[in-house]
């Protein structure tokens, strides 16, 4: 044990976890040159396109470090803000952390959300400021902000670049000589902390884990403490690239575990794995990963709902924290309502929807969790606009608050305190980390951080702000429920629960919107936007006075079904609302709204 070390390496998103991981995996030779290529570990496709790391990866370096050989486990973990639960957990099954930062950014939102979440969870830290190779690198600048940061001396921080591979033996000497090895009894009963899980369509889901004490052997009669479930150990091992089995691992290893569990609701990251014959307790710090953001997804043909099903049970066997129920609207018919992290978790699930299982859907307009409360005293959660009471049974509503976070360059305070008391936030602190950086916090409602505040952010600063948030409980507000109606038709879909005061503006955008987004058809088409029988806002759209394909030209006929086969997938995402055709954006129109 004395000769394992289990890292991390934590780092505001795009400062170079994973280019770093690369380059470390290649100086130890973990990773042979023809199996290279970069972001090794980001290996789901969607990681690979956008860039960025969405599920927590291990592996396991062989190092030899002054003659003496070391088993190094890094952890990948992802960097936005709605997987940070799956950080604190990769977190805990560490005993040090790289905490790596841009030279050509400094420290940003999540350098220090991360660096919390690292001391909270007692690890060596060992700063890195990373891409020194680049033009802008600030060395000078960020070694202050760092020693601010953390009160480390100077000559502790080491220098690198993830991309021409300076320093990077530093870091390696650094991470034997600094992280401590793993404490921990062998002999006690077993206590493994899950900290990822994967879904293999051959051997059912892969469970990767941390031992803290005790002896976990290939056979063995398992058990998940949250859950009380029992299984067999049919395979234990160790990760490399490829999953390298192994009778047993002790207290100290990471490794993976498979007993051919099918369902991924059974495997709860955070969770414990102990012997079913002499059980240890739960390892602290174990918490349901709880939904922030609801919307519902529809098929765009109705007929493919039972498809739609079989694929969302397969994409949670893949991400637990996706989750779903069945809804109807009487504008969609037949879908879910599902719960999401955050919204990039909610366009990550549409992608690999449409990607990985062919599906062509619609996601209605999504909101937070709001807690309504009847004049009889009962709480009702409120995930769909559709479950608010009626304002008559209705005693008072609470809507979800987030302590927001942001880091800056002090000419943008003024902007950003225009943004966030134009979206209800209030400001609790001001301070600067150094002359030329200032950190803001708010108390904002969710939802209102839910819709364009991230954009907002970057836009009313060009880019010079990070953001990080944190839920800090439920608080009453005056929330109401918006209708639009189409031609007279409510079109349940495009409901929206919003804090009274921003309604009448928030309705009159949205029709203007709208207006935009639907097309034009043979008949005029009125856009209302209503509280109740009470109309707040409405637009209307002129009928179209020619029928446009009779422009379609004939003559060459492969051109012409080109022509049609595109117009064929214009229209994948359309439904029929009454006599009025709706595209998805305006199913997302909210979201544009500014
Ligand atoms: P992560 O989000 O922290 O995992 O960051 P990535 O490793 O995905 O890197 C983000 C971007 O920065 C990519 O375009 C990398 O090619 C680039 N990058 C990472 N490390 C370096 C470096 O040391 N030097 C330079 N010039 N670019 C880097
Ligand atoms: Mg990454």
């Amino acid at each position: 044990m004395k000769n394992i070390r289990n890292f991390c390496i934590i780092a505001h998103i795009d400062h170079g976890k994973s280019t770093l991981a690369d380059r470390l995996l290649e100086e130890t030779q973990t990773i042979g040159s023809r199996e290279m290529m970069d972001q090794v570990l980001d290996d789901m496709d969607l990681e690979r396109e956008k860039g960025i790391t969405i599920k927590s990866h291990a592996i396991q370096i062989n190092y030899n470090h002054k003659g003496e050989d070391y088993i190094l486990n890094l952890i990948d973990t992802p960097g936005h803000v709605d997987f940070s639960y799956e950080v604190s957990r990769a977190l805990a099954a560490c005993e040090g952390a790289l905490l790596l930062v841009d030279a050509t950014q400094g420290i940003q939102a999540q350098t220090i959300s991360n660096l919390y979440l690292a001391i909270d969870n007692d690890l060596e830290i060992i700063p890195v400021i990373n891409k020194i190779d680049m033009d802008g690198a600030m060395i000078p600048e960020v070694t202050d902000q760092i020693v601010d940061l953390i009160g480390c001396k100077p000559e502790e921080i080491l220098l690198a670049s993830g991309k021409t591979g300076i320093g990077i033996q530093d870091i390696l000497n650094a991470i034997v000589e600094r992280i401590p090895p793993p404490a921990g009894d062998e002999n006690a009963p077993l206590q493994a902390l899950i900290f990822d899980s994967v879904f293999n369509s051959f051997r059912g889901i892969i469970v990767y884990f941390r031992i803290m004490n005790g002896t976990l052997r290939k056979g063995d009669k398992i058990q998940f403490v949250s859950t009380g479930q029992n299984y067999i150990a049919d395979e234990v091992g160790i990760l490399k690239l490829n999953m390298v089995p192994k009778d047993s691992l002790s207290a100290g290893n990471v490794g993976y575990i498979i007993t051919g569990i099918k369902n991924a609701k059974e495997v709860k990251v955070g969770d414990t794995i102990t012997l079913a014959a002499n059980p240890g307790e739960m390892i602290q710090g174990f918490e349901e990963v709880k939904p922030m953001v609801f919307a519902g997804i529809y098929p765009v043909n109705t007929d493919d709902f039972e498809e739609l099903r079989e694929c969302m049970e397969k994409l949670q066997l893949n991400d637990a924290s996706l989750t779903f129920e069945l809804e109807t609207s009487k504008a969609l018919g037949f879908g879910f309502r599902c719960g999401f992290l955050g919204l990039l978790h909610m366009e990550i699930i549409q992608e690999r929807l449409e990607r990985e299982f062919n599906q062509t859907v619609i996601t209605t307009v999504p909101n937070v969790s709001f807690h309504a409360y009847s004049t009889k005293g009962d709480k009702i959660v409120v995930n769909n606009p559709y479950e608010m009471p009626d304002p008559t049974r209705l005693d008072r509503i609470e809507e979800p608050f987030i302590k927001a976070q942001i880091i800056t360059l002090p000419e943008y305070i003024g902007n950003i305190m225009t943004l966030c008391l134009g979206k209800r936030g209030i400001l609790i602190n001001q301070s600067y980390l150094t002359p030329t950086r200032v950190e803001l916090i708010f108390e904002m409602p969710l939802t209102e951080i839910v819709f364009d505040f991230y954009d907002k952010l970057k836009s009313s600063t060009r880019g010079y702000a990070s953001f990080d948030y944190s839920p800090i409980g439920y608080r009453e507000a005056d929330i109401v429920k918006m209708d639009i109606l189409l031609n007279g038709d409510k079109v349940d879909a495009l409901s929206a629960l919003i804090h009274r005061s921003r309604a009448q503006d928030f309705g009159r955008k949205l029709c203007e919107k709208l207006k935009e987004l639907l097309p034009r058809q043979q008949f005029q088409i009125a856009i209302q936007a209503a509280i109740g029988a009470k109309v707040i806002a409405r637009e209307t759209i002129s009928a179209m006075r020619k029928d446009v394909t009779a422009k379609c030209y004939g003559g060459d006929i492969s051109r012409k079904r080109k022509l049609l086969e595109k117009q064929k997938e214009g229209k994948k995402r359309m439904r029929q609302i009454g006599n009025v055709e709706v595209p998805q954006e305006a199913f997302l129109a909210v979201l544009k709204i500014d």
